[in-house]
């Protein structure tokens, strides 16, 4: 149990982020009676709502969303310490109220002025929020006294710019070690054991890398189409959306050389050096190693998708691609000529997020012609796969001789499942940041310049992109995406990309 009292002030408290995730992981660390006996939060958006109203908003977060489920007599201790304030997210007086409003609950609950606050809302409010959390004297710098923390939701700017400036703006305010920058991936169980898994064993770091690596793969797959988000996905699209923040981090975590110690620095110290070595794009060569495709009318897990163009509050002539695919290298010692490809989609044939290493095949394939393969070429025996999302899990894939009398070789697996080996679901990604946001732990948070190397490679695509549609309005053109057809597997472009190099996607659940 945490014995710090702290005041979560969460902007934005009447959303969707809010009332899903925030309030059920809280919840959920109540639980497992985790929070401190005073725990208070106070919401704080626009609209209306008593205290009353947004405890009942909460109620419905809980029954609906929370992975332990309902108790009343828990609820009601919860429910008890939940308040709310509606006000203007740009405007003084909103804000001196909410001072007010915290000192009077520091004086009734002891909560020692203690504020962690946490931005639930769209990017276009995180500045005038922040500024004016300062200018009521709530924030900022780290004192002995109390604690002052900052939690900040995707998405963090749009391109390079937006997110130095952003940044900028935050420590103008803030110490680097008050700010934590979600991404809801470093929240996932799967996602934290990629370094137990590569460091807490003896094994498979001497093979991971150049030498017995042939390429890596990385799948963020989803099957629903963009249904009413039209208006903000268009704006973001897959590499925004996904690339740029969940995938530039399991990039860095399978990538990354092992940090002296675990802890906030080092870990991420070595996370940043894995993406300041992936190799700069040129952006007058984006078609070499990027795919972008948009989906097209199609089935997915049996439900029937519009054309992305069709969407509602999507532009009929829209360039933002619903679908990328990345090949990327990593100029470092380890790394050095293995090709890491990356992609990511909506409206896709399955939902899933996985890891493939695939390892070399053996110097000479002594079995090659009695492998049972509808394939011609003869795939790598030897891959692991890291199962992030669902059917969490490790399996590795080998080749076994069936047993009788002549020599057939088959392909088979052993396989690690996370419900079968503890009996239970790995954790809500929320409720382990929240956790360690009260606990002042920055570990599984980005850094600065770890959001910024990010972007920097970032936007050196979109900047391809863009000279591309430069290009086109100037030969008085309209630019199309390629297609794929909804539920399917993606454009065909992305399966082009890698059979250049001799090599194809693999679908999950494909031995
Ligand atoms: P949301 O429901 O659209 O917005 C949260 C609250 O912000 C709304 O209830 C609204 O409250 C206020 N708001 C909405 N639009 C606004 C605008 N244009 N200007 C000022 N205030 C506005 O968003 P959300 O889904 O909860 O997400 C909150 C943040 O988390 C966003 O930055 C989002 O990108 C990020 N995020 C969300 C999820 C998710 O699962 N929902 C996942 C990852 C990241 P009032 O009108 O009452 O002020």
């Amino acid at each position: 149990r945490i014995e710090q009292p702290v005041v979560i002030v969460v902007f934005g408290a009447s959303g969707d982020l809010s009332k899903r995730k925030l309030i059920p992981a809280l919840y959920q660390l109540a639980y497992q009676n985790l929070l401190p006996a005073n725990f208070t939060l106070l919401g704080f958006a626009r609209t209306p709502y008593t205290d009353d109203e947004f405890r009942e908003l909460a109620r419905e977060g809980v029954t609906q969303y929370s992975t332990a489920g309902f108790d009343e007599h828990l609820w009601r201790w919860f429910s008890q310490n939940l308040f709310y304030m509606s006000g203007n997210y740009d405007d003084l007086e909103s804000f001196q109220a909410l001072a007010k409003r915290l000192e009077e609950l520091d004086a009734e609950r002891n909560t020692g002025g203690n504020y962690l606050f946490y931005l639930a809302t769209p990017p276009s409010v995180f500045k005038p929020i922040t500024s004016l959390i300062a200018e009521t004297g709530l924030c900022c710098r780290t004192s002995a006294d109390h604690l002052r923390r900052i939690v900040i939701e995707k998405p963090f700017g749009h391109d390079l710019e937006s997110a130095k400036d952003l940044n900028q703006h935050l420590l103008n305010l803030f110490d680097e070690d008050q700010i934590y920058r979600i991404d809801h991936y470093l929240g996932k169980e799967t996602v934290q054991n990629i370094l137990v898994f590569r460091f807490g064993n003896g094994i498979f770091e001497p093979i991971w890398n150049r030498n017995y690596v042939d390429h890596v793969q990385i799948t963020v797959a989803e099957t629903l189409g963009i249904g009413d988000r039209g208006g903000y996905y268009d704006k973001a699209g897959a590499i925004r959306d996904m690339l740029q923040n969940h995938m530039m981090q399991l990039l860095a975590l399978t990538a990354m050389e092992p940090p002296v110690a675990f802890d906030a620095e080092d870990v991420r110290d070595q996370k940043v050096n894995a993406l300041r070595s992936i190799r700069p794009l040129d952006p007058e060569e984006v078609d070499q190693w990027v795919v972008r495709a948009q989906y097209g009318p199609g089935v997915s897990e049996g439900q029937e998708i519009p054309a992305y163009l069709e969407e509602k509050g999507v532009d009929p002539h829209s360039t933002t691609e619903t679908y990328v695919a990345w090949k990327t290298e990593i100029d470092n010692w380890r790394w050095n000529g293995v090709p890491f490809y990356l992609r990511t989609g909506k409206a896709l044939a399955g939902k899933v997020t996985e890891i493939n290493i695939v390892f070399r095949k053996p110097p000479l394939m002594l079995f090659a012609n009695l492998i049972a393969n509808p394939n011609t070429q003869v795939p790598p025996s030897n891959v692991l796969t890291l199962r992030i999302q669902p059917d969490e899990g490790i399996r590795l894939t080998f080749d076994a001789k069936r047993p009788g009398p002549a020599v057939n070789v088959e392909r088979v697996a052993m396989d690690f499942s996370y419900s079968e080996s503890f009996g239970k679901d790995p954790g809500d990604a929320y409720e382990r940041l929240l956790l360690d946001a009260i606990l002042g732990d920055t570990t599984l948070f980005i850094r600065r310049d770890e959001i910024e190397v990010a972007w920097e490679r970032i936007t050196r695509i979109l900047n391809g992109w863009k000279m591309q549609e430069e290009k086109a309005a100037q030969a008085g053109k309209r630019l199309r995406l390629p297609r794929y057809a909804a539920g399917t597997w993606g454009p065909k472009e992305a399966d082009e990309l890698l059979a250049r190099d001799g090599r194809y996607w693999r679908n999950p659940h494909t031995v």
